[in-house]
């Protein structure tokens, strides 16, 4: 018997039914200690399939740090998906799974030296850059590597913006270009991130023309760039739908052929948009409190162990299960286990009223949770399951 879950209208847009049920029928047979995370392979397999396939000669590489969870990754690798990684420890992650280096590229254009060190053993041989540095430590470490240049385009539309960490003006990226061309190392593209969560589908347009500026300079300097690598930023509904992932590709494969040269090579690196509305977190209601005139619902997951987006201002959609009926609906700031005031997830959040005990399920929450979360103040990282 699936419990008393208030399911309303506006969930519809926020998540597939199909997952939704898959969760509640998994809560009525499983018992299983809150918090944990289910992802629904099926919606894995839904979004693999879609990213990409509207822009001709593309090559999807998941963000591994949305998820890294090592059943995710294995069912990626099985879908035939290739990643995006920033680490060592992503690296070593995926080579214990047995993804060939073929399938692996890294686009932090700061890499630690102990990662080029491992980099260098395995094969993995593309690689993003901003900086002279990195330039001399992709040419002693990996010499001949391919590299692509990180370019900077505004991140404004962006719930959650990159913009400022990475990036090079048009001068400075030819520059790199051809300085990395002189130290050996072969200048095969560029590369940008329009900023995380973005639902301003002109930002790619922008990006894009900024792009193409520099592929023609590089041109003229000598250098036949190839491949073009267009990041993440593909957005997710949370609380309100959002632009579809056909309408942005279809708006960038447009520009992309009537800009770039017939043959060149896309890469994508989605990160949220595979797994982020896969994902279900099932938390439990530890505690209730008025304080003045703010109902206050803390639930047994927080800022510090799955949900540090929110501080960043990613809202989420609840569903409540009410064991007793609650006729009417309340405010309530939504707060985590931990004993810091930073701790709270959201305010104003309209819920019928749950007892402590019922669960709380926090929908699109399969990126960026567990892979941010820390044991803070002794209270465990939620386990992830793949159903
Ligand atoms: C985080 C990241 C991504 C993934 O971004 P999403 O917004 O999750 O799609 C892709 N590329 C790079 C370089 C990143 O740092």
């Amino acid at each position: 018997m699936i419990k008393n879950f208030r399911i309303e209208k506006h969930h519809a847009g926020i998540v597939a039914k199909a997952t939704l049920f898959k969760c509640l029928r998994y809560l009525d047979k499983e018992v299983v200690e809150t918090p944990f995370l289910l992802i629904d392979g099926e919606k894995l397999r839904e979004k693999v399939s879609l990213i990409g396939r509207s822009i001709r000669n593309s090559t999807v590489f998941y963000a591994v740090k949305a998820n890294p969870d090592r059943e995710v990754i294995r069912f990626l690798h099985a879908l035939g998906t290739g990643f995006e990684i920033a680490s060592e420890g992503e690296l070593e992650l995926l080579l214990s799974i047995g993804v060939e280096p073929a399938k692996i590229i890294s686009s932090n254009p700061v890499k630690s030296l102990k990662f080029l060190k491992l980099a260098s053993t395995t094969g993995v041989n593309r690689f993003s850059f901003d900086s002279p540095d990195e330039v001399e430590k992709l040419a002693h470490h990996i010499p001949h590597c391919d590299v692509y240049v990180r370019l900077s385009v505004p991140n404004e539309g962006s719930e959650w913006p990159l913009s400022k960490k990475f990036g090079v003006e048009l001068d400075e990226a030819l520059a790199l270009l051809c300085r990395a061309r002189d130290r050996g190392l072969n200048p095969a593209g560029i590369t940008f991130h329009v900023g995380s969560q973005c639902t301003n589908i002109y930002n790619w347009n922008i990006a894009l023309e900024k792009a193409k500026t520099l592929w023609d300079m590089a041109e003229k300097s000598g250098i036949r760039l190839r491949l073009l690598n267009i990041g993440g930023g593909y957005p997710i509904a949370y609380t309100k739908s959002v632009v579809s992932i056909e309408s942005i590709e279809r708006n960038i494969n447009a520009l992309i052929y009537d800009k770039f040269p017939e043959d060149i090579t896309v890469h994508l690196e989605p990160g949220r948009a595979v797994v982020g509305d896969a994902g279900i977190f099932v938390t439990t209601v530890i505690g209730k409190a008025k304080r003045s005139d703010e109902n206050w619902l803390y639930i047994d997951v927080g800022v510090f162990n799955g949900l540090m987006e929110s501080v960043g201002g990613i809202k989420y959609s609840y569903i409540v299960e009410t064991s007793k009926q609650a006729r009417h609906k309340k405010q309530w700031t939504v707060a985590g286990p931990s004993c810091d005031s930073f701790d709270v997830i959201d305010k104003n959040v309209t819920l019928h009223e749950p007892q402590v005990g019922d669960i709380v399920l926090i929908l699109s929450s399969g990126a960026y949770t567990v892979s941010y979360a820390s044991e803070f103040n002794g209270f465990s990282i939620p386990k992830t399951i793949l159903i």
